[in-house]
Order: structure tokens, then C-alpha cells, then sequence
């Protein structure tokens, strides 16, 4: 006979990844807290509400304790133009159809002026100026460059 059963599994609030075990490759599990402790032990993030669940990739936890949910990709670079648009797509609010204020990787962006934003970044708040900068995620924080450099070359890399 069939018997059809009910299972459950675990995909990322952010990037939508699925959960796997690495070692079983089970991404599925009859029980909701069965595989959300599978994930869990793998460095998943569960809310206490149960409602959200973010990979490793996508989360750390910070000094204090807070969940910070990273919405840029480490080591990459972005121009100002894809900076306005991380703005608009991550919850900002809009002034003039312009991000004000938001957070990438848990780090506070400010408005200054239409070409100048305050970053917080791994040196303390830097301004990020329009056709001058560009800015890198680091696992420690954000980092201002001049967009002129080649971060990859040889003696210019940042860490
Ligand atoms: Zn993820």
C-alpha cells in the first residue's frame, strides 16, 4: 500500500537556499523541529517566533547579541549607482526618490547629500562620494575605496 507523508524543510528568508545536511544530504524531515534543529546545528538562524530562518551566509550575530542579517555579498565591490539601488531594494526610506537611511551588513548608511553618503565602515563613518568611491563588505565591516583601484592587484589589497 502508499502511504503519503507530510514533510518539511528549511529554506533562507534571504537567499532562499535550501537547507541539506552535509553529511546525510536530508533536506526534509517529518517534523518542523526536527529539521529546524538539523539546520540549526549546521548555523542556521531560527527567530524565536519560528518565522524566519536565515543560512549562515546570510547571518551573523553581533557583540550584543543582535542578529544581523547580511544583504551584501562579502568582498564585493559596489559603485554608487548599485549602491542607490541596495538602498531602494533594502527597505530605505525615499526622500526626493533617493535611499535616506538604511543598514548594509548591519552597518548604518546615511543620506549627507544627492552625491555624498555617510558610511559606517571599519575606519569609523567615512563619505562615500559619487563617481569618486566605490565599497567593499568585509566579514569585520564595510571599507570605503577610491573605484579607481583595482582591490585584486598586487600591494593595494585592503586587509
Ligand atoms: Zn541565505
Amino acid at each position: 500500500m502508499i502511504n503519503q507523508v507530510e514533510m518539511f524543510g528549511v529554506s533562507c528568508d534571504r537567499c532562499k537556499e535550501q537547507y541539506e545536511c552535509r553529511t546525510t544530504g536530508i533536506s526534509f524531515r517529518t517534523e518542523i523541529s526536527d529539521i529546524e534543529e538539523d539546520a540549526s546545528e549546521s548555523g542556521w538562524h531560527i527567530s524565536n517566533d519560528g518565522q524566519k530562518h536565515y543560512c549562515p551566509k546570510c547571518h551573523t550575530i553581533n557583540d550584543e547579541d543582535e542578529l544581523i542579517i547580511k544583504n551584501l555579498e562579502l568582498h564585493k565591490q559596489i559603485s554608487f549607482d548599485e549602491f542607490i539601488k541596495h538602498g531602494l531594494e533594502n527597505g530605505a526610506n525615499v526622500v526626493n526618490g533617493l535611499p535616506w537611511s538604511w543598514k548594509i551588513n548591519g552597518k548604518a548608511i546615511t543620506h549627507e547629500n544627492d552625491q555624498c553618503y555617510i558610511v559606517e565602515t571599519i575606519d569609523g563613518k567615512k563619505e562615500f562620494w559619487k563617481g569618486r568611491d566605490k565599497l567593499i563588505a568585509f566579514e569585520s565591516g564595510l571599507r570605503i575605496m577610491d573605484a579607481s583601484t583595482d582591490s585584486h592587484a598586487p600591494g593595494s589589497c585592503p586587509m
